[in-house]
């Protein structure tokens, strides 16, 4: 990894500008990684996102390789058993969140083919241009979170909706300065 490269001000660390550099903010059309981030989302709610990417190798642990189906069949015994692992975040209504979500983003592959499919129904097929400014919400999270709020799904709420955006590449918001910054076209600055 390159140190020398002006990056976003939040990526600091080895953990964070790895996952800076080669994933926030690419375009994710696989489903198996939109739900991936989707969990790793909801998990977020209250703490740092280094937390979530440092247990982030436990989670995909825990919640058997992030397979939807398997997540949405869990039973009481399977959640009290992820409620005793101390490699994830123990919250249990964030693990029953994850399998009351599991089930809706399965509903909604069913109806749309793809969970790719539903996220773009929304925000077109090109990645949306952001200003200037920090954002923590926009229209467009306004409008998913609603409607994943709408089918069941919890912890959903605009913000999340928004840092999930964000980080499947749907919105682009490197900095300004960034050396992935749209304006940058990925030449290292200077
Ligand atoms: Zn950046």
């Amino acid at each position: 990894m390159r140190q020398d490269k002006p990056r976003c001000a939040w990526a600091k660390g080895p953990l964070m500008q790895a996952y800076h550099d080669t994933e926030w903010g690419v375009p994710a059309r696989d489903d198996g990684r939109l739900y991936e981030m989707l969990l790793l989302e909801a998990f977020q709610a209250g703490l740092s996102w280094h937390v979530i990417l440092s247990k982030r190798e436990n989670f995909r642990r825990a919640f058997d390789g992030f397979d939807p189906h398997k997540i949405a069949a869990y039973d009481e015994a399977k959640i009290a058993r992820l409620l005793g692992d101390a490699g994830i975040v123990r919250c249990r209504r964030k693990i029953e969140a994850a399998v009351v979500n599991a089930r809706c983003f399965l509903e909604i592959q069913r109806q749309f083919g793809s969970f790719a499919n539903y996220l773009y129904s929304f925000a077109g097929d090109e990645p949306q241009p952001s200003g200037d400014e920090v954002r923590t919400t926009s229209p467009l999270s306004d409008a998913i979170s609603l409607d994943l709020k709408r089918r069941g799904m919890r912890y959903m709420g605009s913000v999340t909706v928004y840092s999930y955006l964000q980080a499947v590449g749907v919105v682009n918001d490197h900095e300004p300065g960034c050396f992935l910054h749209r304006d940058g076209t990925g030449q290292a600055g200077g």
